[in-house]
Formats: structure tokens, sequence, C-alpha cells
């Protein structure tokens, strides 16, 4: 608990006097007015923080008092599943708060999931963030990140995305007219879902030839050069948004604090959000225990898993040791090692939020676990099955939890939260290559990849165009 401190604020213009920004790093803790655009501490170059002087800000007693604010869901900022926790993420000035009805998402028991992962009926839970209006949870981030880059009067916004964070972007900018979006990908991974959105909402699409890291470093210098926002996670008021994705599951839950949460981790914002949510509800006296936090990489993009459960790497006290990080990406050089996974919103080698992810994990009594893209896959199409259907990313948090439960290290009562962080129709070409009876488009698409297997596919009946064969066929199989 001794990052997140009852401290005094310098008093900024754009806010009311209570938030600020300040270096996550324990030996630095310069601050920053909230009105500052930076991306990373100007002293000693760690990343920032959005913190607050809670004993200025009039918090609800209970976590239970929030759902009075459905009654005014006239009001954008009760309406937004983001905003309606307005109270805890308070940086910004009524006027000035970008909505576009993010965060109406739904927290679901899914009894068939339960079975697949090990779990007790009843006690396995999946958060469909792929309900927000661009698809995928980066809308709970973006529109507080949006709604900072208004504040400052920002004309430009810009970010470097495996696709997800580009077709948020792009939405919003599209949505609110505020600004110009100009998005970075990799070329050839971005999926045609994502990609859709971001050219048809009219962002300026920079196609690089590199991959997700190569943009994001090329981003980050065009943004300082052109005095262009950049919004990607490194982004902190992006991480304040991504709170309210734990408040909606503590209300879904009747406000009880479940056992586990199990989140994908690629640039490791949600995570670190995740962390810093449960971190404050706890110093506010709103929750009295913090869940465990499970963080899923895929086999192919394990950096944390390599870092956290294999060399030891801690966040001790904001001391983590720095040698393990620069050793590990010295290695990943020399091998001249690129990220693969068909999971490909997390497909990073360098997560930009790693440090906050650690400070998390030491919260959370977290632990990392690494899947294959075959176990991804398989968990996938279990969740499709139930209807609400995710993005291969997305289903590592529930191929992650199945394992965990095979290690025993979650029991079969434990409540057990998966968030599921896109919709399924992100990346159709890997569900449909899962399905299908043609041996080379499944070669193509996943066999690349050591994906040998459907285990639970759902294939297409071919008939010949005869009304016999088609009512026998039907006949047969239902
Ligand atoms: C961005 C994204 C992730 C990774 O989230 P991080 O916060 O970067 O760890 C996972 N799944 C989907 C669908 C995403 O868009
Ligand atoms: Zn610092």
């Amino acid at each position: 608990m001794a990052d997140i401190q009852l401290a005094k604020s310098p008093s900024s213009p754009l806010s009311s006097g209570v938030a600020f920004q300040q270096c996550i790093n324990p030996l630095c803790r310069a601050t920053l007015d909230i009105g500052q655009v930076r991306t990373a501490c100007d002293r000693c170059g760690d990343l920032l923080d959005i913190q607050y002087d809670w004993s200025q800000i009039e918090v609800p007693n209970r976590m239970s008092d929030f759902e009075q604010m459905w009654t005014k869901r006239y009001e954008p900022l009760r309406f937004s599943g983001v905003w309606r926790f307005h109270e805890l993420i308070q940086f910004a000035p009524a006027d000035k708060v970008v909505t576009v009805g993010e965060g109406q998402t739904l927290l679901q028991q899914a009894n068939e999931v339960a079975k697949f992962v090990g779990q007790n009926e009843g006690n396995l839970y999946l958060q469909y963030e792929g309900m927000n209006p661009s698809g995928s949870f980066k809308d709970n981030g973006m529109c507080a990140a949006f709604t900072h880059a208004h504040m400052t009067g920002a004309k430009r916004a810009a970010c470097a995305s495996t696709g997800n964070t580009s077709a948020s972007l792009a939405m919003y900018s599209s949505v609110t007219r505020l600004m110009k979006a100009i998005i970075f990908i990799g070329s050839g991974k971005i999926s045609y879902g994502k990609l859709s959105q971001a050219l048809e909402y009219g962002a300026l699409t920079i196609q690089l030839a590199g991959d997700f890291d190569d943009a994001m470093i090329r981003v980050k210098e065009v943004s300082q050069s052109l005095g262009i926002y950049l919004v990607n996670s490194i982004n902190p008021f992006r991480i304040e948004g991504q709170k309210s994705v734990m408040f909606r599951v503590l209300e879904a839950l009747r406000w009880e604090v479940p056992d586990w949460i199990v989140v994908p981790g690629g640039n490791l914002g949600n995570s670190s959000a995740f962390g810093k949510a449960f971190q404050e509800l706890k110093l506010l006296g709103l929750i009295d225990r913090i869940p465990r936090l499970a963080v899923i990489n895929a086999a192919g993009a394990d950096t944390l898993h390599q870092l956290y459960e294999r060399r030891g790497l801690r966040w001790q006290d904001g001391q983590p040791n720095n040698t393990l990080i620069s050793d590990y990406y010295a290695e990943l050089d020399h091998r001249k090692a690129k990220a693969d996974t068909i999971a490909s919103a997390i497909e990073i080698n360098r997560p930009v939020n790693l440090k906050k992810c650690l400070r998390a994990l030491d919260a959370c009594d977290g632990v990392v676990r690494k899947v294959t893209d075959q176990e991804i896959l398989d968990a996938k199409a279990q969740v499709g099955a139930g209807g609400i259907g995710c993005e291969p990313a997305s289903a590592a948090s529930v191929a992650g939890a199945k394992l965990l439960r095979a290690e025993g290290v979650i029991a079969p009562s434990d409540r057990v939260v998966c968030i599921l962080t896109g919709h399924q129709l992100k990346d159709p070409t890997a569900t449909v290559a899962y399905h299908t009876t043609d041996q080379e488009q499944f070669n193509n698409v996943l066999g690349s990849r050591g994906v040998s297997r459907a285990s639970f596919a759902n294939r297409a009946v071919a008939v010949p165009n005869d009304l016999d064969a088609i009512m026998r066929a039907i006949q047969l199989y239902s």
C-alpha cells in the first residue's frame, strides 16, 4: 500500500485541485500539474500515475451508493459506465468530460465455460468488454485519455496499435470531431476487423514497415517532435478510465470481492489499472480485501512471464531490478526475437506498463502464466459456444484460468472473473480458420503457429444444391 498516498496536490487551473500526476518511482515522486502533457517523468524517466488528494474528494461511503447514479442516466456523467464512477476518477471538470456511452458491459455467469475450466458451477464469470462502442475494453481508457487531451486543447492525437487502441481513438475522434486521429500500425499483423474501423472512422493511418514494438518507438518520437497528444497506455489517464472495469465487476457481484481476476497481458495497462483500482478502494475503506490477479501472456509473447515467474522480477517497493529487464531485452535483441501469436492484441515483447504491472501483482498477490495459441483457440471456441464470443487475445484469460485450475492454484470453489477484452468480430479470420473443413485454410492461418487441432470446431456441412440432400443433412445433424 505504500505507493498510493494521501498526498497534498499542487493546485491546477484545469482541475478542482485534487488530482495531480506523480512519478511511480518512490525515490523520485516528482509531481506534475494535471494539465501537463507527459508520457514519462521529467526527472527520472519512470512512468507517471494520476494521484488524488482524497481528503478533498467526496467519495461515497459505500460502493453500493454508486447504484443511485443509475437513476441519473440522463446525465452523460452517470450514463457512461466509466464516468458514473467519476468520484474515483476525478481529474476532469464535468464540462470537459468526453463520453460516447462506453462501459455498458456485462458480467455473465458462464457455467459451460466453468465446466471447461474446472470451476464449480456458478463460480466462473466472464466480463464482456467487447460490448463497448468500438468493440473492446480500450474505450474505458480512451474516453479518459481523450478527455485529458481535450482539457489540454490538443487538436491531434496519436497511438501505435495492434488494432483496438486505434479503433477506439478513431471512434472518439470521429464521433466528437474534437481532434484528428493519427494511428501507427505495424505491417501485415493487424486484423481486418480493427483496421476497417480505423479506416472508416477517418483516422490518418500510418502503416509502418515493422512490428508493434517498432511502431511504438516511432509514434513516441513523432508525437514529441510535432506536439501531438499520445494516447497509448503509457498515458496515465488511460489507466484511470480502465479502473472502471473493476468497479463494474464489483457492482455486478453486488460489491462482493471475487477471489480471482484473470486478464490477458499485452502492454499491461489493464492489469496495472486493476491493481490501482483495488489499492485505492482498499485505502478508501470501500472494500475489505483485494482479489488475486492472474495475468496471462501468450506463449509467443511472454516477457512478463519470463521476468516474473522465471527470473524473479518483483516490484520491491518500487525498486525492481532493472538489470533483469535490460538483460532480457538484450537477449531478445540478440536472438532477433519477435513476438508471435495468433492473439495479435497481446503480441508485444516490450510491455510499456511493466513496472506498474509489477506493482499490481505485488498488491494483488498475483501470478503470471503463459498459454499456447492452441489453448487460446480452444478456450475461445468454448466462450463462443456460450453465445457472446471474443477475439483470440481475450480467450487467453479463460485458457489461463484453466491452467491455474489444473495446477491447483485456483480452487474449484474460488469465484473467478475472466476479462474478455475484445469482441468476437474483431478477428473473424482466426475464428473461421478454426472451424473450417478446408485443411489448407486451417494450415495457412493456424498450422503455421503450431495449432494442430480444432477440438471444438463447429464445421459447416457441405451439400449439393438438392432439396432431398439438404433435408437429409439436416435430419442427420440436428
Ligand atoms: C489491448 C488489448 C489487450 C492487452 O491489454 P493490455 O492492457 O495492453 O495488457 C488484450 N486484449 C485485447 C482485445 C486488447 O485490445
Ligand atoms: Zn521520476
